[in-house]
């Protein structure tokens, strides 16, 4: 408990439990899925560039592996708790679960602050970081991914290092790389690809047109921008975006190109000619059809969940939402695209990435485009069938699917005990 209130893996645990109720598992079976499977945790020294020498902790954990390898980011950043690591990779369990990919959830980090480090530190910290932790990684155990504050050149990096340490090309174990040493066509903007499909599902199972709809976005960021993009090329009419440093907003949609240039000049979206400067909190209350939060978690709670007037809210972040405000929108008529499906674009083409490397492939974007497609809306409508028919909304409709998928592997493996 933090304040009175539950932490984020009490609260990931609590809607474990409750799912595991509704699905009648048995106990032992839930106790397996509350526990991650292995948690590394490691200290090692790195070189600074005036020549001292720092020790760094990080960690690797790994929910469960019982559908396939574990896939998870690796996050860089100061404030990382090993509770985080274990909630996050919990999440990546279901989220692989839910749109049905192959692999099981993982999470690491390491505590530093990148942003006081130079590259060659980073480098240097990256590549003994994955030797500490290569006793569990593999393309068959385990494959990291960018997360907050690595990116590309840091799972390169990743690649090489393990690579040199088996003595051979291992591009497969890690995705998200530079497509030149085999990242995959089309993964830059998949998380918002996805955002935006179940979008659409989600307009046309509540009977109103995508095209012409108003989209207020939080987060001009990787996703956020690129959900913007989508969207207005699809032929919604996004009204409003933000960033950290505020938002802006015009009724008669958005110049996306101004916004990006304005962003691209002054690092922030505030102040593009033409449109009104509003706060963070203006753009959660505007009256629009599709909200999408995509900045940081815990946007909404139960302080401005009433101000909500969207229709349809899409949750490209992680757990924008808290949970009683979740339930409150629920109530509302307001329909929520949970995270765990909303946003699993990225780790889907992350899954096509490994699958092309294993194989050699390479697939052209319009292939991998059309491969996220099918799974995104397959996996929208399962987790939509089961809420309708259970009455239960769509944040618990994806868990009981998740979790349901992952105890079915688990009793069909047996549970080896010596
Ligand atoms: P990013 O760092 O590229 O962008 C984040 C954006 O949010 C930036 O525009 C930043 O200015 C803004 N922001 C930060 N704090 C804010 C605040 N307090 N108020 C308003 N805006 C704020 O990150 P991203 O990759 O676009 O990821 C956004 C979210 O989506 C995160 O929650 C991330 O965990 C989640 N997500 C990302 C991916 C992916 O593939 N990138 C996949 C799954 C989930």
């Amino acid at each position: 408990m933090l304040d009175g209130k539950p932490s984020k893996l009490e609260s990931a645990l609590k809607d474990l439990d409750e799912v595991s109720k509704i699905l009648d598992l048995p106990e032992d079976i839930t106790n397996i899925l509350r526990a991650p499977r292995r948690i590394l945790a490691v200290t090692f020294p790195v070189k600074l560039d005036d020549g001292s020498i720092r020790v760094f902790e990080g960690f690797r954990v790994q929910h469960n592996l019982d559908r396939g390898p574990a896939k998870g980011g690796l996050r860089y950043h100061p404030e990382i708790t090993l509770d985080e690591m274990k909630t996050l990779a919990m999440l990546m369990t279901w989220k692989c679960a839910v749109v049905k990919i192959p692999f099981g959830g993982a999470k690491g980090g390491v505590i530093c602050d990148p942003s006081k480090m130079s590259m060659d530190e980073l480098e240097r910290l990256t590549r003994r970081y994955t030797t500490e932790v290569g006793i569990i990684l593999g393309p068959e155990k385990d494959i990291p991914a960018p997360d907050v504050n690595t990116n590309p050149q840091v799972m390169a990096w990743i690649m090489d290092t393990y690579s040199m340490n088996v003595g051979y090309s291992v591009p497969e174990v890690v995705t998200g790389k530079p497509t030149d040493i085999g990242g995959s066509e089309g993964r830059f903007d998949a998380t918002a690809r996805g955002v935006v499909t179940t979008i659409e599902e989600a307009c046309r199972t509540s009977g109103f047109k995508f095209e012409g709809a108003t989209v207020a976005i939080q987060g001009a960021g990787n996703v956020g921008s690129n959900v913007a993009k989508l969207a207005s090329d699809r032929g919604a009419k996004v009204v409003a975006v933000s960033d950290v440093m505020g938002g802006i907003y015009d009724p008669d949609g958005l110049n996306l190109w101004a916004v990006a240039a304005r962003a691209m000049k002054t690092g922030s979206v505030t102040g593009t000619p033409g449109c009104d400067n509003i706060s963070n909190e203006e753009l959660l209350s505007l009256d629009v059809d599709i909200l999408v939060p995509a900045a940081m978690g815990g946007a909404i709670t139960m302080e401005n969940v009433e101000n909500i007037k969207a229709k349809i809210l899409a949750e490209a972040a992680n757990a924008p939402v808290t949970h009683d405000a979740e339930r409150r929108l629920f109530e509302k008529g307001v329909f929520v695209i949970p995270d765990i499906l909303c946003n699993a674009g990225g780790v889907t083409v992350s899954y096509f990435e490994w699958i092309q490397n294993i194989q050699s492939l390479l697939w052209s974007e319009q292939d991998v485009y059309r491969r996220l497609n099918d799974i995104m809306v397959a996996a929208f409508y399962r987790v939509l069938d089961i809420a309708q028919t259970r009455k239960i909304n769509m944040r618990t409709a994806s868990m009981f699917l998740a979790v349901e998928r992952v105890s079915k592997a688990i009793k069909a493996r047996g549970i080896y005990s010596g």
